[in-house]
């Protein structure tokens, strides 16, 4: 289980996140909304903790922009006492639960799993591009109906490229992806599994390219995109 902490109070980031970790989960971390947004476009989360006083916006912002674009993921949110306030009362903004602080760990921990067990939430997701698909929950990757074996770090790229198919994905969403994965994330790094990415979906016959920006980014593409890309 991923989970994502927005939490700009770093030595409380630190304890809840270690506590997480203890706990079994797998947490990135971000101190502001900006941050919060490139990480959530580009990887998959079960799950959202977040804090609303942030540096560059309430929290609440992030729920609302994720709710219109019907992002499912549960959210808990986690704040101060008096920033609880009218806003949160009734959990309207889209919020699934909410603590509020000081909390100990295996409280928060509890209420992670009780709203990851909930029904209906991100799990299970596919996501699809021509004939090649990753379902993220699994980290299984198919091309047709054949299974792929692929390694985690290829599979986190794979994952960003295919959530905005057709679209550039920048490297610092791509580090931003694989920051997860505590892997190194040097841009020779991320060029060298780029390459790897490229000879494995090759070999598989997967009817999609992955095409560089210079100096952007890369996307991911379809035959179908190119051709729209072709024509104008
Ligand atoms: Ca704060």
């Amino acid at each position: 289980m991923r989970l994502i902490l927005v939490e700009d109070n770093e030595r409380l980031a630190e304890s809840i996140g270690q506590g997480l970790v203890d706990e079994g989960f797998v947490i990135d971390r971000c101190g502001t909304l900006a941050t919060a947004r490139q990480a959530l476009a580009a990887a998959h989360y079960d799950l959202i903790l977040l804090d609303l006083g942030l540096p560059d916006g309430d929290g609440m912002e992030l729920i609302r922009s994720l709710r219109r674009r019907g992002v499912a993921t549960p959210v808990l949110v986690i704040t101060a006492r008096d920033g609880l306030g009218d806003r949160i009362r009734g959990l309207d903004s889209g919020a699934d639960d909410y603590l509020v602080k000081p909390f100990a760990t295996a409280e928060l921990a509890a209420r992670c799993r009780a709203l990851l067990r909930r029904p209906g939430g991100s799990l299970g997701t596919v996501l699809e591009a021509g004939n090649l698909s990753l379902d993220v929950a699994r980290r299984e990757v198919r091309v047709d109906a054949r299974l792929v074996e692929m390694p985690p770090r290829e599979t986190a790229l794979l994952e960003a490229l295919l959530r905005n198919s057709g679209r550039i994905v920048t490297k610092s969403a791509i580090d931003a992806a694989l920051y997860a994965l505590h892997s190194d994330v040097s841009p020779n790094a991320i060029d060298a599994a780029l390459s790897r990415l490229r000879r494995r979906l090759a070999a598989a016959n997967a009817k999609v390219q992955i095409m560089t920006a210079h100096g952007i980014g890369y996307s991911l593409m379809t035959p179908v995109d190119q051709a729209a890309t072709d024509h104008g």
